[in-house]
């Protein structure tokens, strides 16, 4: 069976010239980063050129970027690191309410510290409002985290207006920008950023690397503490193929980034219109929205998500719903009640999210077996069936 994989914003491919890049680290050149005989300092100049690299995808200087374990790592360093080194008795910070756990858990472990938090809402589009920001800002507010574009729905904050917010008012401005890093343009310096976090497996390298982004002078407390690899930022022995991976990463997302968006988006709109041209009642979510171009949000009503995720697998179709399966029971995503979604509408809605490799060849496929499947389950959907008789 071909399968068709419409889920990159879980996670993507390695990049064959990625791997390439990486191999000689796992074998010849398996040096430690630290070491100051050939096989170290052959490591170290592949670290530093990598560092070299990722900065430049971000305009940032490479001594600004420090290699983690990922997102969840950068996102904790961040939080945690900002807000451990202010030294008001009071501190708040601020975030949104559609970020990924990897910020809102950090948050809510804050509250547990007798930190104040404040989660702005979103509108129906999935973006904050500028007012809200503003009126949330406090005298004891140490940090504003919004993320970039939003895992599940794509949407794009407009964190350049942000970054004018927080440093008119002198807050560090932290955004995850896990899901925008590779696919849109990020600049730290015009979007006035004094941290980034990334992670490597959304950008066609592997899993387990990331980087944070920490500008220069910023006073940020260490997260892990250990030797005094990356100059203290970062303790432990650095993950050099990891590392060589990113970077190779990042320098084929600035090389190609512009035009694998503008081939990606109009692969994703086909997909999009046709689905909502074929299923009756389908609706996208926040499509009104600045949008990353691989990602379509759509509802279908009258279906339930992972019911229909098992079925398109069925036909070797990959995509995936925002739900939650805590103890048990699949919560409806906090994202999209957070848009004002009703819980039955939140669990009726996937994501599709398209990648470096998907072709037409992959969306047309799709544009049959999306549709026969939702029909399928609307034939089983006995309150479905019922709510369309009555409106016909
Ligand atoms: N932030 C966002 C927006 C994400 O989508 C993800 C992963 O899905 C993360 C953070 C966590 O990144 P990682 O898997 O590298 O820990």
């Amino acid at each position: 069976m071909n399968r068709i994989y419409l889920d990159h914003n879980a996670t993507t491919a390695v990049d064959p010239a990625v791997l390439d890049a990486m191999l000689p680290f796992f074998s010849a050149d398996f040096g430690n980063a630290s070491s100051i005989h050939t096989f170290g300092q052959r490591a170290r100049s592949a670290v530093e050129t990598a560092r070299e690299q990722v900065a430049a995808l971000l305009n940032a200087r490479p001594q600004e970027i420090v290699f983690t374990s990922g997102g969840t790592e950068s996102d904790n360093h961040a939080i945690f690191g900002v807000v451990n080194a202010a030294t008001a008795s009071t501190k708040h910070v601020i975030t949104s309410s559609v970020e990924h756990e990897a910020v809102l858990n950090t948050c809510q472990a804050l509250e547990k510290q007798c930190i104040a938090v404040t989660y702005l809402p979103v509108k129906r589009d999935g973006l904050i409002e500028l007012a809200d920001l503003r009126n949330a800002i406090r005298p004891d507010t140490v940090l504003i985290t919004v993320m970039h574009a939003n895992n599940e729905l794509g949407t794009i904050q407009s964190l350049s207006e942000i970054g004018r917010i927080a440093a008119d008012a002198d807050i560090y401005f932290h955004t995850d920008a896990v899901q925008s890093v590779g696919k849109i343009p990020v600049d730290v310096k015009s979007l006035q950023l004094d941290l980034l976090s990334l992670s490597g497996h959304k950008l066609y390298a592997p899993k387990g690397i990331g980087a944070l982004f920490i500008k220069g002078g910023a006073r940020v407390r260490q997260f892990l503490y250990g030797g005094h690899h990356q100059r203290g930022f970062r303790p432990g022995t650095e993950n050099v193929a990891g590392i060589v991976g990113l970077g190779k990463a990042a320098e084929l997302a600035r090389i190609s980034l512009e035009s694998d968006a503008q081939r990606i988006s109009i692969l994703r709109d086909k997909l999009e219109r046709g689905l909502l041209s074929r299923i009756p009642d389908s609706r996208a979510n926040a499509a009104g929205a600045p949008r990353t171009p691989n990602t379509s949000n759509i509802i279908f009503p009258g279906i339930e998500g992972e019911a229909l995720i098992i079925a398109l697998d069925l036909k070797g179709l990959a995509c995936s719903t925002g739900a939650a399966c805590s103890s048990g029971a699949v919560e409806p995503s906090h994202v999209l009640t957070a848009i004002g979604l009703p819980a039955s509408e939140a669990r009726a809605s996937i994501r599709f999210s398209l990648g470096r490799h998907t072709t037409a060849a992959d969306i047309d496929p799709a544009l049959e077996i999306i549709p026969a499947a939702v029909a399928q389950l609307r034939q089983l959907s006995p309150t479905y069936k019922k709510e369309a008789a009555a409106r016909s």
